[in-house]
């Protein structure tokens, strides 16, 4: 998201290439990246940023991120991918730490000048995941709570409830376009779907 100070990156991917160094754009002005939560495939570049702003939380996953901690030990091998980008190696993928710069609470507000990022706290995938609702666009960036897929309840860090009551809470906002961790970006409807089929 490009603000008229600064500009906003909402989680850094996989790390296997570097965001710098592939996305030029990120060198022009100052960038705040933001992340959603401490798993591997949203944090992996997130070390090439000198403003790292993240729940509280997880802040010890960011100083140490552990493949058990940020489920790379599980998740981060051949088959996550559809084809895996060239130079791939499982056994020698390392998620470099990041530590949190400054923190986010439910509440605080990301502020690139023009635009502004509400912070909402997100538990359940995982304990420190956070949401940003820019309410003058109804734009939903949700992380892993909500994507048009399989969500995933079942890490050791995981809570059913706390999933079940930060999906309520999410439904309540007057979203107009979800943009969630992983697949493709949907509206308010379907965001009302995936949320009453996860509550089953
Ligand atoms: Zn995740
Ligand atoms: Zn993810």
């Amino acid at each position: 998201m490009r603000g008229k100070q600064r500009d906003l990156l909402v989680d850094a991917g996989l790390g296997h290439f570097s965001l710098r160094a592939h996305v030029p754009m990120l060198g022009e002005r100052p960038v705040v990246c933001v992340s959603s939560h401490a798993h591997f495939d949203h944090i992996g570049s997130t070390h090439e940023f000198d403003l790292h702003l993240a729940h509280p939380a997880e802040a010890e996953i960011f100083a140490d991120p552990r493949p058990e901690w940020t489920l790379a030990a599980g998740y981060a091998n051949e088959e996550m991918f559809i084809a895996p980008p060239e130079g791939w190696d499982s056994a020698a993928y390392r998620v470099e730490p990041c530590p949190a710069t400054g923190f986010l609470e439910d509440g605080d507000v990301v502020d690139l000048g023009d635009r502004r990022f509400e912070v909402i706290h997100t538990p359940g995938h995982s304990p420190g995941g956070i949401a940003l609702f820019e309410r003058a666009t109804g734009t939903l960036i949700a992380g892993d709570i909500v994507y048009d897929g399989d969500l995933i309840d079942d890490t050791f860090h995981s809570d059913r409830d706390a999933y079940r009551a930060s999906l309520d809470r999410l439904a309540t906002l007057p979203v107009r376009i979800v943009h969630g961790g992983h697949f493709q970006s949907f509206g308010p409807t379907r965001l009302r779907q995936l949320v009453a089929a996860y509550k089953g």
